[in-house]
């Protein structure tokens, strides 16, 4: 047995105790304990004033006029496309999170598939100027926590004069040349799931400019219910708790310091795998800022030597925690199976077999981001031992 072999092949797993893809934590506990102890007297469990002073305080930290908290990202989503009567062809990428078009389809609409950019992952704004034509609405993933290209989409939704809806899910905390994301397009909505940078437990934000929609999403997330019970839509139970509220208002007051601390760890781990033979990663404007939410490493299987199927194999023998980020893509599940595909995407059915997303929290260590980083230098240079042994 040597240190130096890889555990898939009978050496010592890099992370004994296991290391999981997040970690979510908070840095002051005892400020949502005494939010939450303060709910509890105030007897008023749900949409109250937490939830309020996080929508106001997210609104300021965005510079958006409206943030609207619902919750969960799909729910904002969904109420979105529904306000907006997004019922006909919604285009947007197969390679984002499902929910980013399961949300289209329970508002009563059809996702319509582009291609991404190969360098970018977001969605490829030419593609979409291609499909635009008689389309209901436009949707983009600011993908792993990069910005989608917003100004040429924003360009080609207004030429057509639809919506564009943004699946904010990851980018709580990015940036698009110097702005922060949440105020572009027509509405962007963010996600406050634990696997996300910055988090609430469970819980979404909706951030818009145009106060009619907001107040769409505001009835919609009761019900549909003004006030007297006198429904004027079918919504949906969409609310916030406060408890949740309690845990995103401290999470969100440390998002800058983790997404500064996610950039160096990813920063690091770029220099330590530079030398990788058929390693890449998306690229990230210089102008822009990622959250990093996900790092997902990008392999050409001719020059590593393993598809990223067989890496996460063997990175499972090092107890190292992995996703496929995202394969399969969305035009690939059975739940879009019998939806017709208007077009071919070969970057997209050549990117999820590249991908594998790795362990990255923000409170990481050095040691442990380069103990990562030499499980994938160990896995290239054993790979043609990993591949017999896997075969
Ligand atoms: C997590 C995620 C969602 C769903 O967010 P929820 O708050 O869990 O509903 C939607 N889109 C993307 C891209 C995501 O990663």
């Amino acid at each position: 047995m040597s240190a130096n072999l890889p555990a898939i092949l009978g050496g010592v797993a890099a992370f004994p105790d296991g290391a999981p893809l997040c970690r979510p934590r908070i840095d002051d506990d005892a400020a949502i304990l005494e939010r939450i102890s303060k709910v509890l007297r105030s007897g008023q469990l749900t949409n109250s004033t937490t939830v309020r002073e996080l929508e106001a305080y997210v609104a300021d930290r965005l510079q958006v006029p409206h943030v609207v908290a619902v919750s969960s990202c799909t729910a904002g989503l969904m109420l979105v496309y529904q306000a907006l009567s997004a019922t006909g062809r919604v285009v947007l990428p197969s390679f984002t999170f499902a929910a980013s078009a399961h949300a289209v389809v329970w508002a009563g609409g059809t996702p319509d598939f582009v291609d991404i950019d190969p360098l970018r992952l977001t969605v490829d704004p030419d593609r979409v100027a291609e499909a635009i034509d008689g389309a209901a609405a436009i949707s983009a993933t600011h993908l792993y926590g990069a910005p989608a290209e917003v100004e040429r989409l924003q360009d080609i939704a207004d030429a057509a004069g639809v919506p564009l809806v943004y699946d904010a899910a990851h980018g709580l905390g990015s940036h698009r040349r110097g702005r922060s994301v949440g105020g572009f397009g027509t509405a962007e909505v963010f996600s406050l799931s634990p696997t996300k940078v910055a988090f609430g437990g469970e819980g979404g934000l909706v951030a818009t400019h145009d106060p009619e929609l907001a107040h769409q999403i505001t009835l919609g997330r009761d019900y549909g219910n003004p006030g007297d019970y006198n429904c004027s839509f079918p919504g949906l139970n969409a609310r916030m708790s406060e408890l949740h509220a309690a845990v995103a208002l401290s999470s969100i007051a440390s998002v800058d310091e983790h997404v500064r601390r996610r950039n160096e760890l990813v920063a690091q781990f770029r220099t330590a795998t530079a030398g990788i033979a058929g390693l890449t990663f998306q690229q990230v404007d210089d102008a822009d800022l990622s959250t990093y939410k996900d790092l997902t490493l990008i392999l050409d299987e001719s020059r590593y030597g393993l598809t990223a199927a067989e890496v996460a194999t063997a990175l499972g023998a090092e107890r190292i925690d992995t996703r496929r980020y995202y394969s399969p893509p969305i035009h690939r599940q059975k739940a879009y199976a019998s939806l017709p595909q208007s077009r071919p995407l070969p970057i997209t059915d050549r990117i999820c077999e590249q991908v594998i997303t790795v362990p990255l929290w923000s409170q990481m260590a050095d040691a442990e981001i380069s103990r990562v980083a030499d499980a994938i230098e160990r896995l290239h240079v054993h790979a043609a031992e990993i591949r017999k042994q896997l075969r």
